[in-house]
């Protein structure tokens, strides 16, 4: 079996065109919708997310504003900002670029921001309202994946899903959505034993590890669905977590990298600024 490809490009270019249009709307309504991206320092990789956020404003209508703050920015001054945002009723979204200088406390920072304006869903109350089945901001890389992964039409209740990596900014959020879809899951981690036979059991397979090339063919059931979270840059390429070449010929579905969870993150940021903008006026 060769797999069908989750074209990210394609997938995040209807999202926007969806997004620019009641954005449109939106704006007849006096409201629109404002994204706020803080950045701290000049990492080269962040800059070109933070770019790439600004760039998706601009291409669906809506309001950008990036804050540039040196790379020595105490943790109150940082704070400082974050509550003039909050305070600031034509930004919607404020997104903390991470990773923030070691000096800077990440937690504390994310904590800062108003929960109804955290478009990342790293709040912990958006995090614990995704854990406890209340709504809430959902965390854009899996919820764009978990878009891609819906997007086959392929009914999830009883399904197997294994996620590979725990992480709060991905492999967590992505374990609670598929749980929601009612799939059984398991989480699986640098610690897991005996990884390929957890693997070998997914009907969904999401890879967010971290390191090129790291699900090989003969971890993959035939005919799974295998979502690429992973982002590496291999001799200046960037490359994903999944051996595409091979697992593509066992595989259903599969995600490109790049091309593919990677759109889905911008255009899912995109999706939740616009409805914390659109909360603004149902709460009027
Ligand atoms: P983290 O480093 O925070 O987490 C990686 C996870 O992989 C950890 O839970 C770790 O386990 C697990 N892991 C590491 N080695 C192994 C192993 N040998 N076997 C099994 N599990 C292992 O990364 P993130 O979750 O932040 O990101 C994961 C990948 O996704 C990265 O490549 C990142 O660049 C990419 N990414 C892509 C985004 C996108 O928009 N497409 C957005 C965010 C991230 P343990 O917890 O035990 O250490």
């Amino acid at each position: 079996m060769t797999a069908k490809i989750l074209d990210g490009k394609v997938m995040s270019a209807e999202l926007k065109a969806e997004i620019a249009r009641k954005t449109e709307e939106l704006k007849k309504r006096g409201v629109t919708p404002g994204l706020a991206v803080i950045l701290v320092g000049n990492d080269p990789a962040s800059e070109i997310y933070v770019r790439n956020k600004g760039n998706g404003c601009e291409e669906t209508g809506m309001l950008s504003r990036t804050i540039r703050m040196d790379g020595d920015t105490t943790q109150e001054a940082l704070e400082a900002e974050i509550d003039r945002l909050n305070a600031d009723s034509a930004i919607h979204g404020i997104l903390v670029q991470l990773p923030l200088p070691k000096h800077l406390d990440e937690q504390a920072a994310l904590a800062r921001i108003l929960p109804e304006k955290d478009v990342d869903g790293f709040h912990l109350i958006n995090a614990g309202r995704l854990m406890t089945g209340n709504p809430g901001v959902t965390a854009c890389t899996p919820k764009g994946a978990l878009y891609m992964i819906k997007s086959t039409g392929v009914d999830l209740t009883g399904k197997e899903a294994v996620v590979i990596g725990r992480s709060n900014i991905v492999g967590k959020p992505m374990a609670m959505l598929l749980l929601q879809e009612n799939c059984t899951v398991t989480i699986c981690h640098s610690r897991t034993q005996n990884l390929a036979e957890h693997t070998r059991r997914a009907d969904i397979l999401v890879a967010a590890v971290g390191k090129a090339g790291f699900v090989t063919a003969d971890m993959v059931k035939d005919g799974a669905i295998v979502i690429d979270v992973g982002i590496n840059r291999v001799d200046g390429k960037v490359r994903g977590d999944v051996d595409f070449d091979a697992v593509k010929e066992k595989a259903s579905w599969i995600t490109p990298v790049p091309g593919g969870v990677g759109r889905m993150t911008i255009a899912m940021l995109l999706a939740n600024t616009l409805e914390a903008a659109e909360r603004t006026l149902s709460r009027d």
